[in-house]
């Protein structure tokens, strides 16, 4: 996933799932917040419904994205936020954390919690198998995760890196249903040259290809039917809101 892509974000949400999301912080939102900070904005999907009943600021490090956003808002990386302490009633990070390196999150999530005076939303995928959707280029071999996300998390993830200068107010696991695929199962999968594809026009960031691999046969066929069999799902998003604790 390039995020400075003019491509990426034309396409972003073509599915139209960013309403449920939205519906949800909506509610999660205390009532006492007047200004918020999104940080990670993207292109603003979420953001410029929000500015319609709030004071928000976007934050996104891609110019591109923040092209679509239409309240105030920054070019800059969510490790280092340029405002001062305690300047937002809430932040709000959503489809963020899942993309950083550990370094980048444990920066990221210390810098979030700096700028909230009082709130921070965040979401992110609930649990997320980040194997299942690993493409690899037919032409350089280079792998990884379609959407680029590096993190997965549950609630005691986020509780370990919030905690305990935030406290969790509410927690919702919602969305569609993401199937799992049994680890041993997509290892064979893998090992005959089933990867995730990519969708059309998406190029290798390592050597420009749009040619991934994708074989399918006898074996793939009956592994998929058996995953239906034993494999498990679960709603696909994580939603909380936690706010800081009061210093003695
Ligand atoms: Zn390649």
């Amino acid at each position: 996933m390039d995020y400075f892509s003019e491509h990426t974000w034309e396409n972003y949400d073509r599915d139209g799932r960013s309403s449920e999301r939205l519906s949800y912080i909506k509610k999660m939102i205390p009532s006492k917040v007047q200004t918020i900070l999104d940080a990670g904005c993207g292109n603003g999907l979420i953001t410029n419904e929000l500015a319609r009943d709030y004071k928000v600021t976007a934050l996104d490090p891609s110019p591109v994205a923040l092209q679509y956003v239409q309240c105030p808002k920054i070019c800059a990386s969510i490790d280092a936020i340029p405002f001062p302490d305690s300047s937002f009633d809430l932040v709000c990070c959503n489809e963020v954390l899942e993309h950083l390196d550990d370094p980048t999150l444990k920066k990221g999530i210390s810098e979030i919690k700096r700028v909230s005076k009082k709130y921070l939303i965040i979401g992110v995928p609930f649990k997320e198998q980040l194997e299942k959707k690993f493409y690899r280029c037919a032409v350089c071999g280079f792998t990884e995760n379609v959407y680029s996300h590096l993190q997965s998390f549950d609630l005691a993830k986020l509780d370990e890196l919030l905690t305990p200068d935030f406290i969790l107010l509410e927690h919702h696991i919602f969305g569609p249903p993401e199937r799992t695929i049994h680890p041993f199962l997509l290892s064979i999968l893998h090992k005959q040259g089933q990867w995730f594809l990519p969708p059309k026009r998406q190029k290798c960031p390592q050597c420009g290809s749009s040619e991934y691999l994708h074989k399918s046969n006898l074996l793939t066929k009956l592994i998929n039917g058996l995953n239906l069999i034993i494999s498990h799902s679960h709603p696909y998003w994580l939603y909380t809101l936690y706010q800081k604790k009061d210093k003695i």
